[in-house]
């Protein structure tokens, strides 16, 4: 019998806390739950999860002290922010500091289990392929290969500029997680170069004319509103 995963679960309100670890146990995970931020870090140091939910509202700590203190750590636990509606700017820091991704309340048992299932193959996959560099990518009925420089859709070669192929890299490497618009403009353009999201947006049209994206309904790339972009994996 294999081990089950072990989530931690950080959040304040009891009903929602519940909730959650109500949803991980049924789907075969182990879930801590922990209401306040100290008893959370504790909690982390002694049980060594595989995955940490946070709430950033905690009565007795700054969620985003807690989340720095994570990040900064050589085991690169992954932190899945759980994230009142309409904090555009606080799931941005959250993201920049490093976390993983975020969830916005109120989110359903499908959503929350499919943010983790993303979460937790994205962290096998790294592990697998620690120290080997990766080239090729199959996202849907794209292969992406870097070394080659060459993008192809269902088999049919599409012709990128330099920036929209250094785009999809991007987006190839951390294929389901949400890349906030200055990580992409700081990889893509260096640290002195554009700051502004208008040359980020104008080649994301491009590359989504290329790939014959419908807008509305988005196959590869989605927008998240005032955050970034998300490469959608499965
Ligand atoms: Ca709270």
């Amino acid at each position: 019998m294999s081990e089950k995963r072990t989530i931690l679960v950080i959040e304040d309100e009891k009903s929602i806390s519940n909730f959650i670890c109500r949803a991980l146990t049924a789907h075969d995970y182990k879930a801590i739950p922990a209401f306040r931020g100290k008893e959370g870090l504790s909690l982390f140091y002694s049980h060594s999860p595989e995955l940490v939910l946070l709430d950033l509202g905690l009565p007795d700590m700054d969620g985003m002290t807690i989340l720095e203190e994570l990040c900064a750590l050589p085991t690169e636990v992954p932190v899945l922010i759980i994230s009142a509606r309409d904090r555009e700017t606080e799931k941005v820091k959250a993201l920049d500091i490093g976390a993983e991704d975020y969830i916005v309340k109120p989110f359903g048992v499908s959503e929350l289990l499919a943010r983790i299932r993303t979460i937790l193959r994205r962290v096998d996959r790294i592990k697998l392929s620690q120290g080997t560099q990766k080239d090729v990518y199959h996202i849907k009925d794209l292969t992406v290969d870097i070394a080659r420089h060459i993008i192809t859709q269902a088999g049919t070669e599409i012709h990128f500029t330099q920036n929209e192929f250094k785009i999809m890299e991007l987006l190839c490497i951390h294929a389901g997680k949400v890349l906030t618009y200055d990580f992409i403009l700081e990889h893509v353009w260096g640290p002195y170069g554009s700051t502004s999201n208008q040359i980020l947006r104008v080649n994301m049209a491009n590359i989504r004319r290329k790939l014959k994206e419908n807008p509305s309904e988005p196959k590869y790339i989605l927008t998240e509103l005032g955050i970034g972009y998300r490469l959608l994996d499965d």
